[in-house]
Formats: structure tokens, C-alpha cells, sequence
């Protein structure tokens, strides 16, 4: 069996095992005290009474928890799997314009193709002519700078999440990032072991 081969299927074995372990032992979802009305669903508050027509102060049930007293959010996980597959997609996407970016390039100046050996500092065209001559060695530099890239984009969008989510679920945001992070490693490795 090819190396390639054998990675892809410890790695899947890798993904499924640490994915059904983390749900099994942090589940799906977690719950906490609701910050807005501290459990007892209910706040007090000036709001719209429709059946009188006027502004009443008085206890009214809690938006935030549906009056329940309890929040529910998100296990760690479950923000891993989500993380772990943000960062996979943004992966793929990220090497897939590269690989398109460069072809174009590559068509579009043909010289690349006879030139005998290139050097990588301040030259434009390194990983063009590299893309034709060593296409592994490319794809082992594209590999890890769609990494990197990945990274950053998840976690740039990702920050509104730690904005608008319940202070409670900060730790588990944090563990699925971490945790997604952590399996998109060998991924990115099985993806440039196989192609
Ligand atoms: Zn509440």
C-alpha cells in the first residue's frame, strides 16, 4: 500500500475515533444559569403590555433563556467539528484558487516551461516554474501556506462568535478552535501525502 494511501486511512480512523470520544464524553450541548435573569426566568423590566395598551413595569419572562432560567450552547465538540470542518473548507478552497491561479500563470507564460533552474528569493514566477517542474515540492509549499491561510481566515470570522455568544460558552468556543486546529494538522499532511 502507498504511503498516501495507509496515512489517509489512519487518519480517518484518527478523525472518527477522537470525534466519537470527544461527543462521548462532553455530548452535544452544554447548559448553564442563564446570565440575563440568573435561573429564575423571569426580569424585571418596563416593556409593552399589548392587553392594556401601555408601557407596565413589572417581571416578565427572560428573552435570552425563553424563561426556561437555562441556557443551552454548544459542547466543546460540537464547536470542534464545526472548527475542524471551517478549517478543512477554507483549506481546500485556499489550495483550489492557488492551484487555478497558477495554472493560469503558467499558461499565460509559457517561458516558465524551459527554464532549467529557478531560484525562490524575490522571484515572482518561483512557484509557477515550480508548479510545472516539481509539482510535489509545490504542492508541499501550497499545502502549508493554505494552512496558515485557513488559520487565520476561520479564526478572523470567528471572533464575533466569542462577541455573541454567553460568556459560558467562551471555554467550550476556545476547546473546539483548539481542538479543530489539532485535527486540521493531519489532515493538511494526508491531503499532501495524496496528491
Ligand atoms: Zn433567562
Amino acid at each position: 500500500m502507498k504511503l498516501g494511501l495507509k496515512t489517509l486511512l489512519v487518519f480517518l480512523i484518527f478523525l472518527v475515533s477522537s470525534l466519537a470520544i470527544a461527543f462521548y464524553l462532553f455530548g452535544f450541548t452544554d447548559d448553564a444559569t442563564c446570565p440575563k435573569c440568573n435561573g429564575t426566568g423571569q426580569v424585571w423590566e418596563r416593556r409593552y403590555d399589548f392587553t392594556v395598551d401601555a408601557y407596565v413595569n413589572g417581571y416578565w419572562p427572560c428573552i435570552t433563556c425563553g424563561g426556561s432560567g437555562t441556557v443551552y450552547f454548544p459542547s466543546s465538540a460540537s464547536y470542534s467539528l464545526g472548527f475542524f470542518s471551517g478549517f478543512v473548507i477554507s483549506f481546500l478552497l485556499v489550495f483550489a484558487l492557488d492551484y487555478g491561479i497558477t495554472t493560469f500563470r503558467l499558461d499565460w507564460n509559457p517561458w516558465v516551461k524551459d527554464v532549467k533552474e529557478m531560484h525562490f528569493w524575490f522571484n515572482p514566477m518561483y512557484f509557477v516554474w515550480l508548479f510545472h517542474t516539481h509539482r510535489k515540492k509545490w504542492a508541499k509549499w501550497t499545502t502549508a501556506l493554505s494552512l496558515i491561510a485557513a488559520i487565520l481566515i476561520v479564526t478572523t470570522f470567528a471572533m464575533p462568535l466569542i462577541a455573541v455568544s454567553t460568556s459560558a460558552a467562551h471555554q467550550n468556543i476556545f476547546f473546539g478552535w483548539l481542538i479543530g486546529m489539532t485535527l486540521t494538522g493531519p489532515f493538511a499532511l494526508t491531503w499532501y501525502l495524496n496528491c
